[in-house]
């Protein structure tokens, strides 16, 4: 005869333990370090490389992805002011979409050198090196064949407990794309739970050379596809730009932006004084800006809002420019899910070094030399309100 007491002592106990059990489930689970990174083969490059994606989900559901060619940022689905998941980054669904003419370098680790470099030449230590032009008379974002964005890294995923994430490593040969120097660069990206994307940058090199690099996101914050970005609200923390010339190279001079549409000391929509530029050389914003905190810590660079989602960009840096470019150049071909990314649908704040720094005296050095180490931290984070 089954005594009564013993039976709710019993029942008591299992209901303790399974209460004790969900408790600890759910530490565990609210805890980053619970969900690992998957991994797993996203296609083949046309050299028969295979490229891997990473995905990293943090206790928010926040979900990340990154891909190893091009130690590039993929897909980031965060919550608006709603709760409603959207992916706000520009991307494609294959690798062919990645090695297609259509792609801007959409969330790509760019360098050796991003940005422009005069001419396709210059000296270091009295020695002058000429590249490949693929930008008018100038070179861009690192050369034709093997810049960074376009080369398959080693990734190695991890979970620590300020986030988790992926160490992308390529070891760049002397000579690759022209550049002097064999570079052993490391991209780090990290996922927390505060929604912030932090990457970090290092690297070596064992003769003199130039390096500057960057991240380059394409964010619309309605959701990547959105029709504009001209809605939403930029500040940036520059009192001086760099002005351009017809081909996009900085003139050297570096110009007040008071008075001038390039004015985003307090927040102003894209759209505002856009128009003013579509004459000009870049048709529109693709502007390096002079951040007013250059001390080589973290520091808030740029804040984006878009009124429509409630979500919230913010932008830290280590480095002295951001590049803000307004996606001018997007005509709406087709990325992931077959969307159309128009002209003006997204945007990059690329931090970095000044454009054409290795040719302009005045502007903050970019040369590496062997026993030193290159470092860069950039934190993108999402909120919503
Ligand atoms: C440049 C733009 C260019 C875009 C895609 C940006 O960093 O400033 O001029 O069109 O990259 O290549």
């Amino acid at each position: 005869m089954i005594n009564k007491q013993a039976m709710d002592k019993h029942s008591w106990v299992r209901v303790s333990c399974s209460a004790a059990m969900t408790f600890v489930l759910t530490m565990i689970c609210v805890s980053s370090s619970w969900a690992e990174v998957k991994v797993k083969d996203f296609g083949k490059t046309a050299n028969g490389e295979t490229v891997k994606e990473y995905t990293i989900t943090n206790a928010k559901g926040v979900v990340v992805k990154l891909l190893s060619r091009g130690a590039t940022l993929s897909e980031w689905h965060v919550p608006d002011k709603n709760g409603k998941m959207d992916d706000v980054v520009f991307g494609f669904d294959d690798v062919a979409g990645y090695e297609s003419k259509a792609n801007g370098y959409f969330g790509a680790t760019a360098g050796r050198v991003a940005n422009r470099i005069a001419g396709g030449k210059f000296k270091i230590d009295g020695k002058e090196y000429t590249l490949a032009k693929n930008d008018g008379p100038n070179t861009l974002h690192g050369g034709v064949k093997r810049s960074l964005d376009k080369v398959v890294w080693i990734g190695q995923p991890f979970e620590r407990p300020e986030g988790q994430g992926v160490s992308f490593k390529y070891v760049s040969p002397d000579g690759e794309e022209g550049f002097p120097g064999t570079l052993a660069i490391r991209v780090t990206y990290t996922l927390t739970d505060k929604n912030e994307l932090r990457i970090d940058y290092d690297a070596t090199t064992d003769k003199p050379t130039p390096i500057n690099l960057t991240n380059h996101a394409y964010f619309n914050l309605s959701g990547a596809g959105s029709p504009t970005i001209l809605d939403h609200e930029l500040m940036l923390a520059a009192d001086h730009f760099t002005p351009i010339d017809d081909t996009l190279i900085p003139t050297g001079e570096i110009a007040p932006v008071a008075g001038t549409p390039f004015d985003f000391r307090e927040f102003h929509k894209i759209r505002e004084r856009v128009d003013q530029l579509n004459d000009k050389p870049g048709k529109g914003y693709d502007h390096n800006f002079v951040l007013n905190n250059q001390t080589g810590k973290l520091a808030l660079a740029a804040k984006v809002k878009d009124a429509k989602s409630g979500r919230v960009l913010s932008v830290y840096t280590t480095e002295p420019g951001i590049q803000f470019y307004g996606g001018n150049f997007l005509d709406g071909a087709k990325g992931k899910g077959g969307k159309s990314y128009a002209h003006r649908s997204g945007l990059c704040l690329e931090t970095q070094h000044y454009p054409d720094s290795i040719n302009q005296p005045k502007f903050p050095p970019v040369i590496l030399r062997p026993g030193k180490t290159y470092k860069h931290t950039t934190v993108y984070q999402i909120t919503a309100e």
